[in-house]
């Protein structure tokens, strides 16, 4: 079991400001810093509350900072044995979405990595930290395309299900619109997922504003779609009983998740410049 380890408390959205100037700036960098010392990486340092599997992970790739002269661009990737002396952890996170995915905090006090496990250093840092973000939130389109449809295919058994004016609800011309609505945003995220996933697997490098768009793009539908579910539900759809509270709770979460969509729109912003600053 392993986990991802980016997030610090005091760094968010920082650590996936990847080429824009402010990565390259020196008044800030990661907090966990690895220093080399007799052939070995030496840890010290705190990831945040966010660290999906941190509670529970035997191992992790570990963001850190190397050179902080260079900013967030002076980092590394090293991967880290967990169950270490010198390696604490904070209890799971009691938060509103997606609660079968742990979260908690990871402290390193003197842990160490063998030299050949810094994966990752400096000199490809801010690259990898790119395309990481362009693997992963492509795959998040892909996920929230899912979220959305499995909202959609409950609201449509309920509609069918639960009669008010005399007929079924699917049978009402409004619930009719908005089921029809919630298929175009649907099917609009499916096609956009899979042609952003197709064209950065066959794209190298890959334009991560592709899978950026993706992200934020099929995240926003899921939380209309599901927000739009609970309300044909009507008051069922609040309760604990109807799994579409659920989905509507993961959706809300998805929006933040692997970067916050406004931060990860600057950044995608960024990245179009560059296309257009290209001769
Ligand atoms: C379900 C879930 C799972 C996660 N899993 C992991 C994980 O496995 N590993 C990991 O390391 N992290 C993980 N995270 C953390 C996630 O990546 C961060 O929450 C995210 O990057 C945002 O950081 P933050 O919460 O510190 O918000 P902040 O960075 O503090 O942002 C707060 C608000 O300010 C805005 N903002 C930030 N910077 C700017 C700016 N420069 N200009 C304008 N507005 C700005 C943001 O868009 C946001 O709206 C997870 C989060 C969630 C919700």
């Amino acid at each position: 079991m392993s986990c991802w380890a980016i997030t610090e408390p005091t760094h968010g959205s920082d650590n996936l400001m990847a080429g824009t100037p402010f990565f390259r700036d020196p008044c800030a960098f990661q907090e966990v810093r690895a220093v080399k010392k007799r052939g070995k990486w030496v840890l010290n340092g705190q990831k945040s509350a966010w660290v999906s599997n941190g509670p529970i992970a035997s191992d992790a790739a570990l963001f850190v900072n190397i050179d902080p002269k260079m900013g967030f661009a002076g980092g590394g990737i090293a991967l880290v044995e967990l169950n270490q002396p010198g390696v604490s952890r904070g209890k799971p996170l009691n938060k509103m979405g997606q609660r079968e995915l742990p979260q908690g905090e990871i402290f390193f006090d003197d842990a160490v990595c063998p030299d050949e496990h810094m994966i990752i250093d400096p000199e490809s840092y801010e690259a990898i930290t790119e395309l990481t973000l362009g693997h992963a939130n492509a795959t998040m389109g892909a996920y929230f395309t899912g979220v959305a449809q499995a909202a959609y295919d409950m609201a449509i058994q309920y509609s069918r299900d639960r009669v008010q004016g005399g007929k079924p609800l699917c049978q009402h011309q409004m619930v009719q619109r908005k089921l029809f609505d919630m298929f175009i945003g649907i099917e609009t995220a499916r096609a956009f997922s899979r042609s952003a996933m197709v064209f950065n697997m066959n794209t190298t490098p890959p334009l991560v504003q592709y899978s950026i768009a993706s992200k934020v793009y099929c995240t926003e539908v899921a939380f209309k779609v599901t927000s739009e579910a609970i309300q044909l539900f009507g008051g069922h759809g609040l309760t604990k009983d109807a799994p579409i509270e659920k989905l509507f709770r993961d959706a809300r979460a998805g929006m933040i998740e692997d970067g916050s969509n406004d931060s990860l729109s600057l950044a995608a912003g960024e990245m179009l410049l560059r296309e257009i600053r290209q001769p």
